[in-house]
């Protein structure tokens, strides 16, 4: 499928074995543990490759590795049981004791409990920088700062990152560059021509797409590819063909699906913009965001997930908000086909930089439901809300 080079026809077309005459559209799904070779001469030329054993995966999860490889530019991808195992086993695969790692201080919570516990117990230590810092990173790396990890834009709080500065410096000290690039998608940020080297999904987002599978995938460049892969297979990591299916599946309707999510986002946002109770919105395809400009240079596309910050409200108001939510569903989750709102707090999660509105924040998920009836949803929530707030006052 070389010559196709359109996104939308690389989703439609990879991944898939266009053989046999009446071949289905899909590959099958495998189920294996044991794979049987006719005859010793068999037996070893499979020996110590990846084909000799079903945990080193079959046609239908290649078939995923090779999609995803292709959408985003790769090398070589790699599935994992969950985003977070994508995170831990890249970060693992490239660092030693003694290494010194600088972490983005927006990055998902479990990721930051992986490198305050065992990281720190294999002697690796962790910086945390601020996600604004940009070629200032320069000013953090240490003989031996081995990798700079970047999550742009970052849990919660949605900082967009300058990968391009960071990336540049990074190599210049020898530092390799990991991204979790789970709201960019393969789509919408093209780690590899950004300079990152190992780009990793919770693809149990958007790409599967459909809240029914938990899946990770660690994307790499030809340079680690080898280290990479060599470490991922000692550790044992595979994936089920039923779920390298379902997230195969789900893959193929990407592009369609982050058109509306974004859609909808923007039509939530703009509702949300409006009310007296809102102080901010935290979504960088919106212009105004502090992190547009970085989104619009590096970003071909958003998604459905955003923050909103509310002025300074009783707790009583903001859960008589959600309390009652019918659209929106509460979660902790996203990249499904479903619209989520869930309460957060990242100031318990920030070490380099302090999170300081004063309100209360709320991360909201635009699914694919109408936004008339999500806006109607809302309405109800924010009526609910002032009238708690009178009654509290
Ligand atoms: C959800 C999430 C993960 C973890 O993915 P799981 O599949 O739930 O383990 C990692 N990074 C980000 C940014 C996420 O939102």
């Amino acid at each position: 499928m070389n010559h196709l080079h359109s996104t939308d026809t690389v989703l439609a077309h990879e991944g898939r074995s266009h053989g046999q005459p009446g071949s289905p559209v899909n590959p099958p799904v495998y189920r294996q543990s044991t794979l049987l070779f006719h005859g010793t001469d068999a037996l070893d030329a499979v020996r110590g490759t990846p084909l000799a054993y079903g945990r080193h995966g079959s046609p239908t999860t290649r078939a995923l590795e090779k999609a995803l490889a292709r959408l985003e530019g790769a090398h070589a991808a790699l599935l994992t049981p969950s985003g977070l195992s994508a995170i831990t086993t890249a970060l693992l695969a490239v660092l030693n004791p003694g290494d010194h790692l600088l972490m983005a201080d927006s990055v998902y919570d479990p990721t930051r409990s992986f490198c305050d516990e065992t990281l720190a117990r294999l002697g690796i230590e962790t910086t945390y920088y601020d996600p604004s810092i940009g070629a200032g990173i320069a000013s953090l790396m240490r003989p031996n700062t081995r990798a700079v990890f970047a999550e742009s834009p970052g849990s919660l709080t949605f900082e967009v990152q300058d990968i391009p500065a960071i990336s540049r410096v990074a190599h210049r000290h020898g530092a390799v560059v990991l991204l979790d690039n789970t709201w960019g998608t393969p789509l919408n940020f093209r780690s590899f021509d950004h300079g990152v080297d190992v780009s990793i999904h919770a693809a149990t987002k958007y790409i599967a797409g459909h809240s029914d599978v938990l899946m990770g995938a660690i994307l790499t460049t030809e340079a680690l590819s080898p280290k990479v892969t060599r470490f991922y297979r000692q550790l044992g990591m595979t994936v089920s063909g039923d779920d390298a299916y379902l997230a195969l599946r789900g893959l193929r309707t990407l592009s369609v699906r982050l058109e509306r999510h974004q859609r909808n986002a923007h039509v939530l946002t703009e509702w949300l913009a409006a009310q007296p109770e809102v102080a901010r919105i935290l979504y960088p395809a919106r212009p105004g965001d502090p992190g547009h400009a970085l989104w619009q240079r590096d970003f071909t596309g958003a998604c459905g997930l955003f923050g909103v910050v509310l002025h300074p409200q009783p707790d009583e108001a903001v859960r008589a908000l959600l309390d009652g939510m019918t659209c929106f569903g509460m979660g902790y989750s996203w990249g499904g086909f479903e619209s989520l709102i869930i309460p957060s707090n990242p100031s318990r999660n920030r070490t380099a930089t302090q999170w300081a509105a004063a309100g209360p924040l709320l991360r909201i998920h635009a699914g694919l439901e109408h936004p008339d009836d999500m806006i109607a949803d809302l309405a109800a929530g924010f009526a609910r809300m002032r009238a708690a707030a009178l009654a509290e006052a």
